[in-house]
């Protein structure tokens, strides 16, 4: 009947049937994409709040496809998650992190350490832990270079095995980062007992830092009971001047941003490894 018109209009949408289109050329593409090695990593710094120097950085995936160009994660890590292959794509990305470590220190850099992203789904399915260790020993980079991020939803509620395997990567002297944190529901406390070295507090709250008294009072909470509990924290999408400047009042630990910079390729990092200071 007449009420069903809306479901009928959103089928024939040609717009919905690109898009549907769009993510079935993208799910096949995956295996090729691994098989000849279409993905690459940019880099994004983090900064020391106050002085704007080069601490550390964030490897974030990206895929080189051969006729969509430059396709970002959030485009195929879930369709990698739901068939399986995030395992194998995982691993690839911490060897092409560890890869570029020793590329740099053959260019002499002065590198600092790397994170990468772990979904939990590739913590169920693969064996991080093994593939970390593995890599490191591979290209000859020592464990401080390299460090992990996993989203605090990622280890809520019954993940023991997530946890176990936390807790061995941290033992490798890998440091581990709760991701977006504010997103979840996890206590400090719980982090504090998983022992996680860094906050990554989401965008989200740093956006809210300049418009409100709610916002500051939010982050000025989580900076203080983090430093407390022997955490450092970093303030995720910092992109204004006037964030900034409230984050160093905050005495927020580390900032990343499109403000600070964006994500970049290796080449690129390898220039701001030698200039040291952002700010
Ligand atoms: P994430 O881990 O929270 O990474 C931060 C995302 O925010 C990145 O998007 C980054 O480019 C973006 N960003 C950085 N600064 C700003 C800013 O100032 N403003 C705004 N609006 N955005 C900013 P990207 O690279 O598209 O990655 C999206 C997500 O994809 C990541 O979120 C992460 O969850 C996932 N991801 C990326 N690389 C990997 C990977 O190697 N493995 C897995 N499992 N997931 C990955
Ligand atoms: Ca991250
Ligand atoms: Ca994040
Ligand atoms: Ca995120």
């Amino acid at each position: 009947g007449k009420s069903d018109g809306k479901g009928r209009f959103k089928f024939f949408d040609p717009s919905l049937s690109a898009a549907l289109r769009l993510r079935a050329q993208l799910k096949h593409g995956l295996l090729t994409a691994i098989r000849e090695e279409q993905f690459v990593l940019h880099y994004q710094p983090r900064v020391d709040t106050r002085t704007g120097k080069l601490l550390s950085m964030e490897a974030l995936l990206r895929w080189r496809h051969p006729s969509l160009g430059m396709v970002a994660p959030g485009e195929f890590i879930p369709l990698a998650e739901s068939s399986g292959l995030i395992a194998r794509i995982g691993e690839m990305v911490i060897d092409m992190a560890c890869v570029q470590i020793a590329a740099w220190k053959n260019q002499h850099a002065v590198v600092v350490p790397v994170s990468v992203n772990v979904s939990a789904k590739q913590f169920l399915r693969g064996s991080v832990k093994q593939n970390l260790a593995a890599a490191l020993e591979r290209h000859g980079v020592a464990a401080a270079l390299l460090e992990v991020e996993i989203t605090e939803s990622a280890m809520m509620g019954d993940q023991d095995a997530i946890i176990a395997e936390l807790a061995a990567i941290r033992a490798l002297g890998i440091k581990l980062h709760v991701d977006d944190f504010g997103t979840g529901y996890s206590s400090l406390s719980q982090l504090q007992r998983l022992k996680m070295d860094v906050l990554k507090v989401d965008r989200a709250f740093t956006a809210e830092l300049g418009n409100s008294r709610e916002g500051k009072v939010f982050f000025q909470a989580i900076v203080s009971m983090a430093h407390a509990l022997g955490m450092s924290v970093v303030a995720e999408g910092v992109e204004t001047g006037e964030q900034l400047a409230i984050l160093q009042a905050l005495e927020c630990n580390e900032v990343q941003g499109y403000f600070i910079a964006r994500p970049m390729p290796a080449g690129d990092m390898l220039a701001l490894m030698e200039k040291r200071f952002l700010f």
